[in-house]
């Protein structure tokens, strides 16, 4: 076309690229601290495919999934397409694809259907997203001109291409063809046109195409729109620790004496893989969506959390690639961040579920916690009461130590220095020890646990919390002594196999304690029971005839994939109907006790996280609502206290169903108002 104008342009726009716009963002990256991201590549790269390049995440958003799925498919197939048109520029041929892509090639050939139908696709792509722009306005989305701008230029270059194909089959000599469909279609009402109008519209087509991909290049990484550079490799970058695990903190006191913060204080302290999350965030608004915190009005929105600590980077780019020791000190919690934002996370994950770029909250949420107590003593009042409790009774409520196993009374059941050589530990909890209501879960599985004759033993006063509130309320001062503690007595005792009645307590006895020398096999009490009844060691035989709807706790389900195992339980009780809810599963909501929510009052919002629960799982008209979890157990049995349906509404653990089948006496009435 022109080689001469051609040269200017790709100097310019990649030049401008490059030496600028590119070099400015990747300094910035790599002032994050280190992150160790480079292991288990195979895993990596498969996980890359799946969730990169097949889009596994998006099909869950069905229109503005598939639509996202065609304009990706499409911005990939137009990477080839650009080098094409760029390599045209040095020469007068049309078919010109570098000898391979050429039109007439078979490749070149295939590749141009492929990107005709593609075109046509992300055309119908873009025109979901202006439907969702311009007329439903979804909420989750941001709805400015950043957007809407993006969505021209986007158009712009699919029109472009295909103004500049059409003038080339529309010229003299040249004829329709199959392997461009998209272009013969538009060229046809051409044909008549003269060579003059001809040439003007494929210049048109041609440089406008070229000059909007130079542009966007350069707008790109000003915009959300990044992530189309850095999605990619963010979810190559993932996370592959399990997602219960939290990264220690190091020699903590060595580090307290060094002086050295505690805790994410700043936003340069992230690593510099959170800084390619913030770089990554589409702004699609689906984690905020599916926000518990956010859903029950808080002022805690996921994606703005993002949206703000990318903002406070990217003002102070020039403050931090300069360098020199000149970078102000500037707290991200009262400055960029209200703290009642981070207060307000309940650690569910469900953001972290939705992200379609595996962008993590939890992690950053839990720093800038261990930040602010570990370092400004500047916390939720009531935590302290948790923390006091933790630290001189080893349970959240400071309740004697020697009260541990008061719930057994009447049972019989084993202590560990009675009988060490016993299969499993049961490790209790705090919940199932002390809580009138979760006590009574304990009873119910103790006696499943003797009428199966399975060989187990509690540690009763030597077991203290295993630390979970304490870590995700941000001290994990207080989190690693307890796990130290515990992981000595579990050792000292040779303990292999430990079963929980508790999500909590398993997820950290599985997860996190390795990282404290104590590495055992732990199975929840939904799984156990589900196997006791495979193998005929339990027998449910008694009917219970209720409609059951089974509430997902976050640390069962989302953070460890048990979701089956627990229905399996209520599904072998006969005359148990269970029944599903929408948010059931991997998107069940949060009871809101997550996080060290469940020793604070809740942040300001609309509506307790709980109620909001409490009334999707109404919305099904159980009889019974079944969980698996003490915490959850006494969030939902407020819930229905204060919805004024305890007395019509039973809250049961799915041991308690279980033992009124096998047991020979029936489980209490389990309702708040009972305990
Ligand atoms: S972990 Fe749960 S509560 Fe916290 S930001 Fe994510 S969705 Fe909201
Ligand atoms: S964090 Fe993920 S889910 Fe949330 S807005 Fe950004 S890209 Fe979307």
């Amino acid at each position: 076309m022109s080689p001469i104008a051609m040269t200017l342009l790709l100097l310019t726009g990649w030049g401008f690229f490059f030496l600028w716009t590119f070099r400015r963002r990747w300094k910035l990256l790599t002032i994050g601290a280190p992150a160790a991201r480079f292991d288990r590549i195979g895993e990596r790269i498969w996980l890359t495919i799946r969730f990169a390049f097949g889009q596994w995440r998006m099909p869950r958003h069905r229109l503005a999934g598939v639509a996202h799925i065609f304009v990706f498919a499409g911005a990939v197939i137009m990477l080839l397409r650009g080098f094409i048109v760029f390599g045209r520029g040095y020469t007068d041929n049309p078919h010109f694809g570098f000898w391979i892509f050429d039109i007439g090639a078979p490749l070149g050939n295939l590749y141009s259907l492929l990107k005709d139908v593609l075109v046509f696709l992300v055309l119908v792509g873009l025109a979901v997203f202006f439907y969702y722009r311009l007329i439903r306005r979804l909420p989750r989305m941001t709805l400015n001109f950043e957007g809407l701008a993006i969505l021209c230029i986007l158009t712009g270059l699919m029109l472009t291409d295909v103004l500049y194909d059409a003038g080339n089959l529309a010229w003299p000599g040249e004829e329709a063809s199959v392997w461009e469909p998209l272009g013969s279609l538009v060229a046809s009402p051409l044909r008549n046109a003269s060579t003059g109008v001809l040439n003007f519209l494929r210049h048109l087509g041609f440089w406008g195409h070229t000059c909007l991909i130079l542009g966007f290049l350069n707008y790109l990484p000003y915009t959300k729109q990044f992530h189309e550079i850095t999605g990619i490799p963010n979810v190559f970058f993932q996370d592959l620790d399990p997602a219960g695990r939290l990264e220690p903190i190091e020699d903590l006191e060595g580090k307290a004496e060094r002086e050295e913060t505690l805790g994410i204080a700043r936003i340069e302290q992230f690593s510099w893989k959170s800084i390619l999350d913030m770089y990554s965030c589409t702004e699609c608004g689906r984690c905020t969506q599916a926000c518990p915190a956010n859903r029950s009005g808080k002022l805690l929105s996921p994606k703005l959390f993002t949206v703000d600590c990318r903002d406070n980077l990217y003002g102070r780019t020039s403050e931090f690639i300069r360098g020199n020791g000149e970078v102000a000190k500037i707290d991200l919690v009262g400055e960029a961040i209200d703290p009642q934002v981070v207060w307000a996370c309940t650690t569910c994950r469900a953001c972290e579920q939705e992200c379609p770029v595996f962008i993590s909250y939890v992690d950053k949420f839990v720093d800038l916690r261990r930040y602010l107590v570990q370092e400004k003593g500047e916390f939720p009042n009531d935590l302290q009461v948790a923390f006091r409790g933790l630290e001189n009774a080893g349970n959240p409520w400071g309740l004697p130590a020697e009260d541990r196993l008061a719930w057994a009374e009447g049972i019989d059941v084993p202590l560990l220095s009675d009988r060490p050589d016993a299969e499993y530990l049961w490790w209790v909890g705090c919940a199932p020890s002390y809580d009138d209501r979760a006590k009574k879960v304990s009873r119910s599985f103790a006696q499943l646990l003797n009428l199966a004759g399975v060989s187990y033993a509690v540690l009763g006063h030597e077991e203290s919390c295993n630390g979970d509130p304490a870590r995700r309320a941000g001290n994990e001062f207080l989190f690693q002594v307890l796990a130290q503690a515990n992981v000595e007595v579990l050792n000292g005792y040779n303990v292999k196999r430990i079963i929980t009645v508790c999500p909590h307590c398993y997820n950290t006895l599985k997860h996190e304690y390795p990282d404290f020398g104590g590495h055992y096999e732990v199975t929840h009490h939904g799984d156990l029971l589900a196997q006791l009844i495979r193998e005929g060691k339990l027998q449910p035989k008694n009917r219970v005839d209720v409609r059951v709807v089974f509430h997902d706790s976050c640390y069962l389900g989302r953070y460890n994939d048990i979701y089956d195992a627990p229905r399996d339980v209520l599904a072998a009780v006969p005359g148990v109907q269970l029944v599903e809810i929408e948010d059931s599963r991997d998107r069940g909501m949060c009871c809101g006790a997550g996080g060290g929510q469940m020793f604070k009052e809740e942040e300001k919002g609309d509506q307790r996280v709980l109620m909001l629960r409490t009334e999707q799982l109404l919305e099904a008209d159980p009889q019974t609502i079944a969980s698996a979890c003490p915490f959850c157990m006494r969030m939902l049995s407020d819930g229905l206290g204060m919805k004024d349906r305890e007395d019509d509404v039973r809250q049961l653990d799915v041991a308690e169903v279980l033992w009124q089948s096998v047991g020979d006496e029936p489980a209490p009435a389990a309702t708040a108002s009972t305990s």
